[in-house]
């Protein structure tokens, strides 16, 4: 029976969860909202399969890639649409009109990120583009495993850990289930992420109130925003691009006949809750030791932004989005060929140059715990980045003597 006394040992792939034949493991909140494993032992039968298929505890060799490409999808509607080459949306169309099966992210009703499948084009919509929060997997892979089992093509994408989770729970190869994962820089908590929402909406409430300060409104006439749809890589509105790519959040204007407007708009690292996740203050704790990176994970294809790619192959770039696509098998290698899309051979050296997360994970940062001491006592994710950005008092303390003996040797 599993146990998890190290929470950097559970990715919260959910694949325990979905095999155990007693169904007596549940899924449970954290204090930093990320989703652990309780198992419920009066019922469980000790059987150990919870353990075996586990991608932490039952980790892949490391791969190097077959092939990897610069790739660009020529639509350039649907590459301005997607997070950065837009080989995602290429790939699911292909496998909806081989009458299979996509599986993906998408925002549920609340705005947080889950797990689901399109069999339509219309339903690849929402999957497409970076959520970075984690998704909830809840029960996909059994979902995946009937689809297999019934004939269907079956395109999986998700993180590593999801993708090597996912083959684990199957336990056995399938010749109709392609695996994509991305390049992953971690997955910010799902906790963090419902508070900022309700920051900024309340935040928005407070600043309608205090324009109109000399009307007391009743309560059901303040303005509370509605969300209608969040943009983590806006490439063009506001003149946000590809590489200064913006995080956008639209509400529903009660003034403007309920057409959309926007409620937040910023250059992703002046956004809070980008920062929180690019200085790795909000990763789930098995991000900093990863366990699926550098192939580990089994995919067909790793697909990523092609950062730096403006250094190597400046022609290539038009700032639109340009992925890279590292091709790990034969499978992966034959959709790659036949989809509609602009690519070049390139060394692998040249692909992972600016992108270290393939091959290795990121360090905890000396301010985690101070967030997390903040965000535990009440303050906002604002105030709790400060604090846990600021220089430590022995940090300051040197800076400040540095500067008295600076200025006192200049005397
Ligand atoms: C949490 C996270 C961290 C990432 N870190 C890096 C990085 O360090 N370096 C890098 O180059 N790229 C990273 N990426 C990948 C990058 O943002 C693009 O998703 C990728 O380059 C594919 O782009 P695309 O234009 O081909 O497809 P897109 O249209 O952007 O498709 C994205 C695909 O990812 C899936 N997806 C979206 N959000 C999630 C989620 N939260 N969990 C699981 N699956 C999801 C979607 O369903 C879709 O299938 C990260 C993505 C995420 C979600
Ligand atoms: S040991 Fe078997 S029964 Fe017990 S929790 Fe694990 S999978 Fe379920
Ligand atoms: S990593 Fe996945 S399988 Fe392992 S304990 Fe966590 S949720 Fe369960
Ligand atoms: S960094 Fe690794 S452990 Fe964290 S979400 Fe990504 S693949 Fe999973």
């Amino acid at each position: 029976m599993l146990q998890i006394t190290d929470k950097s040992k559970c990715c919260g792939c959910n694949a325990c969860v979905q095999r155990c034949p007693k169904q007596c493991i549940e899924m449970h909140d954290d204090k930093e909202g990320f989703l652990y494993p309780v198992i419920d032992t009066a019922v469980c039968i000790d059987c150990g399969l919870c353990e075996k298929v586990c991608p932490v505890l039952n980790q892949n060799n490391a791969r190097k890639p077959l092939q990897v490409f610069a790739a660009k999808n020529k639509n350039e509607i649907q590459r301005l649409h997607s997070s950065s080459g837009g080989i995602f949306i290429l790939l699911a169309e292909q496998i909806i009109q081989n009458g299979g099966v996509v599986f993906g992210a998408r925002f549920d009703k609340n705005w947080e990120v889950e797990h689901c499948y399109a069999e339509t084009i219309e339903e690849l919509q929402p999957l497409m583009r970076s959520k970075y929060v984690q998704s909830r997997i809840a029960n996909t892979y059994k979902e995946v495993e009937s689809f297999l089992k019934h004939g269907r093509q079956v395109l999986f994408v998700g993180t590593s850990c999801q993708i090597a989770g996912l083959h684990k729970f199957l336990r056995k190869d399938y010749d109709n289930l392609l695996t994509v994962d991305f390049i992953c820089h971690g997955v910010p908590s799902p906790g963090v992420w419902r508070k900022y929402l309700e920051e900024i909406i309340s935040d928005k409430s407070s600043r309608s109130e205090v324009a109109g300060k000399n009307t007391v409104l009743p309560f059901s006439l303040k303005s509370v925003p509605v969300i209608t749809g969040i943009n983590f890589r806006e490439k063009q509105l506001g003149g946000y691009r590809w590489k200064k790519y913006g995080f956008v959040v639209h509400e529903k204007s009660p003034s403007e006949g309920d057409q959309n407007t926007v409620l937040l708009s910023t250059v992703f690292n002046e956004n809070d809750f980008m920062r929180g996740f690019l200085f790795n203050l909000i990763l789930r704790p098995s991000c900093y030791s990863c366990p699926a990176k550098d192939g580990k994970s089994g995919s067909d294809l790793t697909i990523a932004d092609f950062w730096g790619i403006n250094n190597f192959y400046p022609e290539f770039d038009d700032d639109k989005g340009v992925g890279v696509v590292f091709v790990h098998t034969e499978k992966g290698k034959s959709i790659f060929s036949s989809i509609e899309v602009e690519y070049m051979e390139v060394q692998y050296d040249e692909a992972v140059r600016a992108n270290s997360s393939y091959y290795k994970s990121v360090s905890i940062p000396v301010g985690r715990i101070k967030f997390w001491k903040n965000f535990h006592n009440g303050k906002t994710i604002s105030e709790s980045l400060k604090k846990a950005m600021l220089p430590s008092f022995s940090i300051r303390m040197k800076i400040k003597i540095k500067s008295i003996l600076k200025n006192f040797i200049k005397r």
